[in-house]
């Protein structure tokens, strides 16, 4: 999944407007910002394998660390903690802890067996979604437009910048989406990863937009 858990960032506005939207991208999409860099230095390893699943050639066939139950709820922990100990706000704390949970439980969803319950342990659990294009399609396009919709009736533009930069990001990603669907397979595991790291953007895109917006709830 990919740009559903950009959709879970932006909905999480409306329940707490606090955090900055980069701060619950950042969350959102933690585990996912983690693992190009556990490629890179080879702690993780994903393999291209056309037909996969219908919707993906990327075979994720070892990466506990980022994307393993026990792995993703430790994350969660730290990523409260980390942000309690600079923000003091313990609801905001909870529900970023949360948003680095709900990524797993997105991709749960949607992979095929590959997401370990435990580092070390061959158990493995999915549900499969992506083996269909057109209920993936569906169902993340659901999640990604009605988190962005809450976003927008959450927050209101201060300026110029605050709604150009919001639609930019929201059209962007889904170009990105429809590339990554509709596209070749990646030519190598260090273009995938390469490619990841540019996740990093969209969180300070996040932080950006949120500046240049005012809070309406
Ligand atoms: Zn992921």
């Amino acid at each position: 999944m990919f740009i559903g858990h950009f959709g879970a960032g932006f909905a999480a506005k409306k329940i707490d407007n606090k955090p900055s939207l980069g701060t619950l991208f950042f969350a959102s999409q933690f585990i996912d910002l983690l693992w190009p860099i556990f490629l890179l230095i080879g702690i993780e390893r994903v393999i291209i394998d056309q037909g996969n699943t219908v919707f993906t050639p990327l075979d994720f066939i070892y990466y506990p660390f980022s994307h393993s139950l026990i792995g993703v709820l430790i994350w969660a922990i730290l990523f409260g903690l980390v942000y309690f100990s600079f923000k003091r706000n313990f609801k905001s704390s909870v529900l970023l802890g949360a948003l680095v949970i709900s990524h797993w439980i997105l991709d749960l969803i949607t992979h095929r067996p590959d997401l370990p319950i435990v580092p070390g342990n061959d158990f493995k659990v999915w549900l499969g979604l992506w083996n269909s294009v057109i209920l993936t399609l569906l169902i993340e396009g659901f999640i990604f437009l009605a988190g962005a919709y809450l976003y927008i009736k959450s927050t209101k533009a201060q300026n110029k910048k605050g709604k150009i930069g919001l639609w930019s990001l929201i059209i962007f990603l889904i170009i990105i989406y429809a590339i990554n669907v509709f596209s070749a397979p990646p030519p190598s595991t260090e273009a995938i990863a390469v490619a990841g790291l540019f996740q990093w953007a969209i969180v300070a895109w996040g932080y950006w937009i949120d500046r240049n917006r005012v809070n309406v709830i």
